[in-house]
């Protein structure tokens, strides 16, 4: 009897007998919760594509420039030197995600996510329009090939399309700005070739996800997904039935629910919620919509599908603390505050200099040997700074290509200097030389590295 109770478990949903794809037809959800996640999802959508004309003191709002190692985050910039302090945000993103999802389920994935706003709110309100709810859809489906349907199809599959081409841009400027990716577009395509054609394919790549593959990435690719298991537990609050009121299920019974299956047919992802939280509940609540309807046509109380923990439902208590999650609040709280106090604290310049690679020292007429370092500082305030660097270990000399050092704000310098040092001055074949780095009188910072000799 479990085993049957439990057959679900099996198979993913959306594959038959056979192992083919199911393709879920889901009937629009209607309610007060679809409304909300409507609204929501308008101001999501309205981050993602403002984000990139987002500036603060001149910096964009969140930038991620890979290409020189620079990442900006609400205005603040860190450098590939901030590696430990991005650690540490990333470290504090990644518990907050864990305590978040211990105390309310996958909540993140019905409304935040954007595979399902891009999926529920954008592509499928898109087919909703053209085609109609899951019966017509059904229906068009199944049908021959009509003009009515090539018509319906194209102008779906185009719209995609291009909305696929929109996504691409919008998130390609989250890695190079917007300025840089308005250059990029004005210029030739020959002159950006490669970039054009990892656009096409990625493009192609979000037409395929949200026109076929579609809500097998909650299923079956996402890996927050797969974590489930071992992140709730009874006390998490999730998208759930309440057994208690529910059954035993059908009109004639006791129970309120009904049996109308309605809350199966709105679930995008197929399922049937009164079989218990599963992997592939992304908590969108469309269920709850479909049978609160359902409860208003009956007369009985809204909510027999609601958010709620198991163990709330089985003692008819409601509570959403519990020790797990004030434990891993309280660390989360330590973990944040330290990359508060290392980013309030972190220097505000960072220097780098090292040996040009491949070269040796030279001995020069004047007694002095010499060599070639590659510097670069990084400017971590909002003020421009002109800068000095000394050698305060030993006498010696530094030729700077270029003489000055003025590092703009949030910006670096790179340059190549000489340094020249008294042969006397050195203890061995490999001295060690320490800079300082000012700022009129002040010390800003100091390096140390190594000066080779004979
Ligand atoms: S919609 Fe509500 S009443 Fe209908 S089957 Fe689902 S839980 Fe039962
Ligand atoms: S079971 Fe309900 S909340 Fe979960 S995915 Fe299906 S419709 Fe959404």
């Amino acid at each position: 009897m479990a085993e049957k109770e439990n057959a679900f478990r099996d198979k993913p949903i959306n594959l038959d007998e056979k192992g083919s794809r199911k393709w879920v037809y889901a009937k629009k959800p209607k309610g007060k919760w679809y409304t909300r996640r409507t609204i929501f999802s308008w101001f999501v959508l309205a981050f993602f594509v403002a984000v990139p004309f987002i500036k603060i003191n001149g910096n964009p709002f969140i930038l991620m420039d890979i290409a020189n190692r620079k990442f900006i985050l609400f205005g603040v910039i860190f450098w590939a030197q901030d590696t430990f302090i991005l650690a540490l945000l990333m470290l504090s993103f990644v518990l907050f995600i864990i305590l978040f999802t211990v105390t309310f389920g996958r909540i993140w994935c019905g409304w935040a996510c954007p595979q399902t706003i891009f999926l529920e709110m954008v592509f499928r309100k898109i087919e909703y329009l053209i085609e109609g709810d899951y019966r017509k859809r059904l229906d068009l489906d199944n049908s021959p090939w009509t003009p009515g349907k090539i018509f319906k199809k194209t102008t779906k599959h185009s719209i995609f399309i291009l909305i696929s081409i929109a996504m691409t841009n919008t998130f390609l400027m989250w890695f190079i700005g917007s300025e840089r990716w308005l250059e990029m577009v004005s210029e030739p395509v020959g002159e950006n070739l490669s970039g054009f054609i990892i656009m096409l394919f990625v493009s192609a790549f979000f037409y395929w996800v949200y026109s076929y593959f579609r809500e097998q990435i909650c299923t079956m690719v996402c890996p927050y997904g797969r974590m489930q298991g071992v992140l709730l537990d009874s006390k998490s609050i999730v998208v759930t039935y309440d057994y208690q009121r529910g059954e035993p299920r059908g009109m004639k019974n006791e129970g309120d629910c009904i049996n109308c299956k309605r809350c199966v047919s709105a679930c995008p992802t197929g399922i049937d919620i009164r079989d218990g939280t599963q992997l592939e509940c992304i908590n969108c609540t469309a269920c709850i919509d479909e049978c609160n309807s359902v409860m208003k046509m009956v007369e009985q109380k809204p909510n027999l599908i609601r958010f709620d923990s198991m163990h709330n439902i089985k003692t008819g208590t409601k509570t959403v603390w519990n020790t797990r999650n004030r434990a891993y609040s309280v660390v989360l709280l330590i973990l944040f505050s330290f990359f508060v106090y290392t980013l309030l604290t972190r220097p505000v310049i960072e220097t780098t200099i090292l040996r040009t690679p491949g070269l040796l020292y030279q001995e020069n007429a004047d007694n002095t040997i010499s060599n070639v370092y590659n510097m670069k500082i990084v400017n971590k305030t909002h003020d421009e700074m002109e800068l000095e660097m000394r050698l305060v270990s030993h006498k010696g000399e530094i030729k700077l290509a270029g003489n000055k050092i003025v590092v703009k704000d949030q910006d670096y310098f790179e340059s190549t200097f000489i340094l020249y040092i008294p042969k006397k001055e050195l203890e061995s074949d490999k001295t060690k030389v320490k800079f300082g780095i000012f700022k009129g009188d002040k010390l800003l910072e100091t390096y140390t590295t190594s000066f080779v000799g004979p």
